[in-house]
């Protein structure tokens, strides 16, 4: 077989192997409500108890299934666990803000957490409770298979990066911040791109200008 050829087959197979990984909306919904259904019933989670004696809500995600951007937070916060929503307290409206700048759409992406429930008093998601949790994060990614993850945080850019096999690259956000790495999924190329947390603007100083030229970077993909 000449290379020419031997191209043009590996090419094809690759795209029926795409083709056999992608999924229908139907089937995407379907998924999805089978992980939120799972996540309500969730009992050996570190945070399920914490999760019903405040009447509080695991927060699943929110957006379009066919999203070509997914962004995916630390945990849920009170508002959030109150209302099933990600993002839509204080750092929500930073992220809203960030999203207009590019005109960008919340419901064209996907918006989800590392951690679904939320942790005590807005502490940081513990080791465990990132173990715990991940596998809904990665049958997530699989379902909407973005072609960009960009993760709001340190938590979320550790899992992600570790996840895809980037381990050697991850490095202090203030590092790696508004870069671009790309991975291998098991549906295709995506690129990762680690962003601030949006809470960082609340802290006032120059991290909002940061984090909107971060933001800036993800024009291109558009
Ligand atoms: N912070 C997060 O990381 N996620 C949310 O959903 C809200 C605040």
């Amino acid at each position: 077989m000449t290379g020419g050829l031997i191209k043009t087959v590996i090419g094809g197979l690759i795209e029926l192997k795409n083709k056999c990984m992608s999924l229908s909306l139907e089937e995407k919904f379907e998924k999805m409500t089978e992980i939120r259904d799972e996540l309500l019933h969730f009992k050996r989670s570190p945070l399920y108890s914490y999760r019903l004696e405040n009447k509080y809500f695991p927060v699943v995600g929110e957006g379009s299934h066919s999203a070509e951007i997914m962004f995916v937070g630390e945990a849920p916060g009170k508002n959030e666990a109150e209302t099933a929503r990600p993002f839509c307290g204080k750092s929500g409206k930073v992220l809203d803000e960030m999203l207009e700048s590019i005109q960008l759409n919340r419901s064209d992406v996907y918006i989800t957490n590392i951690v679904k429930d939320r942790p005590p008093e807005n502490r940081d998601p513990l080791p465990i409770e990132v173990t715990a949790y991940a596998p809904f994060l990665d049958r997530q990614i699989n379902i909407i298979q973005p072609r960009i993850i960009a993760t709001l945080g340190r938590f979320s850019m550790e899992y992600v990066m570790n996840h895809f096999g980037l381990k050697d690259q991850i490095a202090k956000i203030s590092e790696v911040h508004g870069k671009e790495f790309v991975a291998k999924a098991e549906y295709g190329a995506i690129t990762i791109i680690p962003l601030y947390h949006p809470a960082v603007a609340l802290y006032g100083g120059s991290n909002k200008s940061t984090l909107t030229e971060d933001f800036q970077v993800l024009k291109k993909y558009l």
